[in-house]
């Protein structure tokens, strides 16, 4: 398995000198199989290199986006993905049914005509959609996939994709629970807390989760449906993650803010002697799985 990161940031693109290093797009990622198939997670703004790239390549093949939610930060790619203005691509995208819609009305509106010139029904592209349902499991081109509901404002979806005994687990924009009353994140508290989640993950090779704060600003955005950085550290220790990778950052916060993120986030596991390593998701970075 292969992934390849085209955005890694949440809530909106942020361009600009501070955001170079690890990249301005908003969620999208690239993952390939053994056999160099396709799967696509989410359609940030990264979504349009990746649409280039595909172009570039010919790629004809059916191409499958698995969707985790609907917030803007995940689907405002798909208006400039260029393979869906090319009759001889076919597109299936994956979502839940959610407010009572389901995918292909939802997408369908982020297209008409107030927000977008050109609506779903004109692209040349063959385009399907299918439902996504929770605690389910499927395939996709030799991809074992299972779902699990996690903890954000709006429905949304974990997915844990494996092939060959690599599994990774693609969890973002999800606020893992902590103790109300107490003020930082501690070992106990997230065990006792994110059992479900903690099952879902365990053992995993790679756990792109949201790591959207600081513990300092986290305090502030409880409910918003993210997590810090020190609270996914513990929860990465608990579920037994071999790689945990930082993802969906802060649009506010700079390349040597995440830095510090990845830094203080790697000294947290050292210090509770965890066998799980950090890394900070950056556009372009490829990793063999
Ligand atoms: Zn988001
Ligand atoms: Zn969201």
């Amino acid at each position: 398995m292969m992934l390849k990161f085209w955005g890694t940031r949440g809530s909106i693109p942020v361009p600009g000198d501070n955001t170079l290093k690890y990249g301005g797009n908003t969620p999208c990622i690239e993952v390939r199989s053994s056999n160099n198939e396709l799967l696509v997670l989410d359609a940030g703004s990264g979504l349009r290199e990746l649409g280039k790239k595909l172009q570039k390549d010919n790629y004809n093949s059916l191409i499958n986006i698995l969707i985790s939610h609907y917030h803007w930060d995940h689907i405002q790619g798909i208006p400039f993905f260029l393979p869906l203005y090319n009759e001889k691509s076919s597109i299936l995208f994956w979502g839940e049914n959610s407010d009572g819609q389901p995918i292909e009305s939802i997408l369908s509106s982020q297209m008409s005509s107030n927000y977008f010139p050109i609506t779903i029904k004109d692209l040349a592209a063959k385009i399907k959609f299918k439902e996504v349902k929770i605690e389910d499991s499927f395939y996709i081109n030799g991809f074992n996939i299972t779902t699990f509901r996690v903890n954000h404002s709006s429905p949304t979806i974990a997915y844990r994709i494996s092939e060959n005994n690599k599994s990774i687990v693609y969890m973002t924009d999800n606020e893992l629970n902590i103790e109300k009353n107490s003020g930082d994140s501690d070992l106990l508290s997230v065990d006792k807390l994110n059992k479900n989640l903690i099952e879902f993950c365990r053992g995993c090779d790679y756990l792109i989760h949201d790591s959207m704060y600081d513990e300092a600003t986290m305090l502030l955005k409880k409910g918003w449906g993210h997590t810090s950085n020190i609270t996914l550290a513990l929860f990465g220790i608990l579920a037994e993650v071999k790689n945990l990778v930082l993802f969906h950052y802060n649009p506010d916060y700079s390349d040597d803010k995440i830095d510090q993120l990845l830094e203080e986030t790697s000294k947290i596991l050292k210090e509770n002697g965890a066998a799980t390593k950090c890394i900070a998701a950056k556009e372009g970075l490829e990793i063999s799985i």
